[in-house]
This record gives structure tokens, sequence and C-alpha cells, in this order.
């Protein structure tokens, strides 16, 4: 991630950045001009959802962006019929079908 420095609006570079909450991240940023050299916090959050997850986390309730085609996406969801697939990058627990209980919750 790149920003501009406030104060002279050269390129900053983060250095560092910790993970706040599922939903923030705090980040350290340096000024590339030597000649200014501020050194800056930056908070970044996640604002809404674009395309939905298919594996949501049921503590995580975010905005849904108005461009979804939610009746589509609801109507799709309750009708299409299930595909075999092994997740690989995700523990097994996480991927539960959409409207699943979740067996292990919180
Ligand atoms: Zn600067």
């Amino acid at each position: 991630m790149r920003m501009r420095c406030p104060h002279c609006k050269a390129a900053a570079h983060v250095r560092t950045s910790t993970q706040v909450t599922d939903l923030t991240r705090k980040g350290i940023f340096v000024c590339s001009n030597y000649e200014c050299g501020h050194t800056f916090s930056v908070i970044s959050t996640v604002e809404h959802t674009i395309s939905p997850s298919a594996t949501p986390d049921s503590s995580i309730a975010l905005p849904l962006s108005s461009h979804t085609r939610r009746a589509l996406l609801q109507h799709q969801l309750e009708h299409m019929p299930k595909a075999d697939y092994t997740p690989t990058r995700m523990p097994l627990s996480q991927t539960l079908d959409l409207f699943e209980t979740d067996p292990h919750p919180g």
C-alpha cells in the first residue's frame, strides 16, 4: 500500500504494519522525500463488501455493495446443486455451507 505524505505530497512507503482487529490494520509510513522525512501512522479499515466471501465469518457484519444482485444471489444459494470441492487453503471447519450452523461457534 502506498500513500502520499500529507505534508510534502511525495510518495510514502509502509515500514511496518500490525493487525489491530479483524477489520483494522495499523501501518507506519515514511516519506520518501529526505528533505521532509515525515513518519506517520495510518489506520486502514475494511469499509464494505464488494463481493461476498464463500466462507463468511459469522462475527463479521459489513455493509454489502449496492451493486450486488441480492435477490438473485439468495435464490441461487438456495437452489444451486453442490459441486464436490476440497479446499486447499482453509481448514475444513471454516468451509461450511453459507447458511449451515457453525458447529464451533465463537
Ligand atoms: Zn513528506
